[in-house]
């Protein structure tokens, strides 16, 4: 099955994390919506493999999202590299996306930014016919950067997701041994703590509070946007 719109993370949760509201957005308009987690999280503290794999997958179905993968690369072990390309390049032929999203660099998690590089030139390379794979080239024209966990640097576009918010956080529930959540028993962390559950919220209302919405997730672009007219005159012309 190929898909409209196709965002990649690191980890089984980043996704959910920096852009579920978009994501959820997206399906309720119609369209095809799909992830791709370049980890299955293994080094993670919490959770086993088994568990975390259970919980995207209930994440998906929250979301709506038609198509969940995992790319099986290795955790805290994620960089550009020629085999780590030729991976996510299978990936992205398979799916065939029209627009991409992907962590964005700087983030102080490693995996995060090396997947910011590594999906960026596997991107580029997925579209080369003389890089040889199982399937016909293809790369994604629009491509669009997110933070998982915290902004770096002011963004170019920011999604009003007020209506799409209790979606995300029901999502991010559904990773079940990742957030806050005093029914699981296991090792405490930082993504675990309650008080990193309520920046979630807090996180989202701000940028929401940008752009005069309850709540908001940040985009980057690292190209020119083109647009037909500048917004803002729309239903004047
Ligand atoms: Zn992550």
């Amino acid at each position: 099955m190929t898909v409209d719109v196709l965002a990649v993370g690191a980890h089984p949760d980043d996704v959910e994390l920096g852009i579920g509201g978009t994501l959820h957005k997206l399906v309720q308009q119609g369209l095809c919506v799909g992830i791709l987690d370049l980890t299955q999280g293994e080094m993670g503290t919490r959770g086993t493999v088994e568990e975390r794999l259970a919980e995207a997958t209930e994440a998906a179905t929250v979301l709506g999202v038609a198509r969940r993968e995992n790319a099986q690369l290795p955790d805290a072990g994620l960089h550009n590299t020629p085999d780590q390309q030729r991976v996510v390049i299978e990936h992205l032929r398979s799916f065939r996306p029209r627009v991409l999203f992907a962590p964005m660099a700087p983030d102080r998690h490693p995996d995060h930014e090396a997947a910011h590089h590594l999906v960026r030139d596997a991107n580029f390379f997925s579209g080369l016919a003389r890089i040889e794979g199982t399937r016909e080239p293809h790369r994604t024209p629009q491509v669009y950067f997110y933070h998982p966990y915290f902004e770096a640097a002011m963004p170019q576009l920011i999604v009003d997701i007020s209506a799409h918010f209790e979606v995300k956080q029901a999502a991010l529930r559904a990773h079940a041994s990742q957030f806050f959540n005093p029914a699981y028993t296991g090792p405490s962390t930082f993504i675990a703590s309650e008080s990193f559950w309520q920046t979630i919220q807090t996180r989202a209302a701000y940028w929401g509070s940008r752009i005069n919405a309850a709540y908001g997730e940040a985009l980057y672009c690292t190209q020119p946007l083109g647009v037909a007219l500048p917004p803002g005159l729309e239903g004047l012309i």
